[in-house]
């Protein structure tokens, strides 16, 4: 699936919109003053078309993937002020359009020397509805703009989601088990550059993210935008594989990494793996190890850098996801 949002055509401001009409006015000639003026409020009235034009090309909102809803949200802030001012803006033009071709009636029934002064009364009756507005202008076209930029993640795609601690090894376990080098995506969840890999199956093609910024804390420092990400992130259809850092250089300490573990595990099926085995620290693994075998769950030791147990670990994870897949499909 296609960023819905690729295809939106972005409107101009208000104010930069009414300049530039107003600017080619003056370069629009007639057979008599009348038809001039007329022109003029023609060219005004078939200008508005990009508004129309930018109402057209936005998806509808309530037919949006949850992922790319919960998305819109958290840029947008509330998507009901997306709805409200989409209306407002359709009705503005529509307003607008009308009210020019009022003025083009009564310049047809005026005298000559009426015409430019009804062109002008015309020309600031639109504009105001325009200006009305442009509030409402400028935030949609800043809320999709950012929404233009989202690519890269398909949530139709089965898909293999990283999480851990930050500098736990997620970007490079992407590298390490997508087939092509991974794209950059930015998201309104994160300030992070998130990673997009794919790996080609025979079943078809995976897609491989990690989330720095979104899975790495403790709940309780989270923000309401990264409570909306998670939501986000649930809707996605795949699993998660979580990688503890056990290695001499972690950044959390066992228990901190044991907590967020639950936290994510309760969000979504997870597989954990131990990761930087190549420069372990025993107290940590150790630790680590004992919690997960009192769990009863299975695990790898990895070393994402060198490669080691990378290939068992997808093996898994692809395994998990189409088994997944297979129980949902007869769900
Ligand atoms: P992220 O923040 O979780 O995405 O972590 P990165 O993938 O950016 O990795 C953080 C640092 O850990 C980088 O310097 C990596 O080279 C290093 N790193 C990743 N995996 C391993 C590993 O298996 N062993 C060791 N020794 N270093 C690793």
């Amino acid at each position: 699936m296609r960023n819905p949002f690729e295809g939106v055509k972005l409107p101009p401001d208000a104010e930069a919109f009414i300049d530039s009409v107003a600017k080619r006015l003056p370069r629009l000639g007639g057979t008599s003053i009348k038809d001039r003026e007329l022109r003029r409020l023609a060219l005004y009235r078939d200008s508005l078309e990009v508004y129309e034009a930018f109402v057209r090309s936005v998806p509808s909102i309530d037919d949006l993937h949850p992922f790319y809803r919960t998305s819109l949200e958290i840029v947008a802030g509330d998507l009901n002020k997306v709805k409200v001012c989409l209306a407002s803006l359709s009705r503005g033009v529509r307003l607008a359009r009308r009210v020019l071709k009022q003025y083009m009636a009564q310049i047809r029934a005026s005298e000559e020397e009426e015409a430019n002064k009804l062109m002008r009364a015309g020309f600031g009756r639109a504009s105001g509805i325009l200006r009305k507005r442009k509030e409402c202008v400028k935030f949609l076209r800043d809320v999709f703009a950012q929404m233009k930029k989202l690519m890269a993640v398909d949530p139709e795609l089965p898909t293999i989601i990283i999480a851990g601690p930050p500098n736990v090894g997620k970007s490079t376990l992407v590298s390490r088990i997508s087939s092509a080098k991974p794209e950059v995506a930015s998201y309104p969840f994160t300030t992070k550059e998130i990673h997009v890999g794919h790996i080609d199956t025979e079943r078809g093609k995976v897609q491989v993210i990690d989330t720095p910024g979104i899975l790495d804390r403790p709940m309780s420092e989270r923000n309401p935008i990264e409570f909306r990400a998670i939501n986000a992130i649930k809707n996605l259809n795949g699993i998660v594989v979580f990688l503890f850092d056990a290695s001499q250089g972690a950044l959390y300490s066992a228990r901190e990494q044991i907590d967020l573990f639950e936290e994510v595990s309760s969000i979504k099926r997870t597989l954990p793996a131990l990761n930087k085995i190549d420069w372990v620290d025993e107290g940590l693994r150790e630790e680590i190890a004992s919690y997960l075998k009192g769990k009863g769950m299975r695990f790898l030791e990895i070393s994402a850098e060198k490669g080691v147990g990378v290939e068992e670990l997808k093996g898994e994870a692809l395994k998990e996801l189409f088994q997944q897949n297979v129980g949902e499909e007869k769900a």
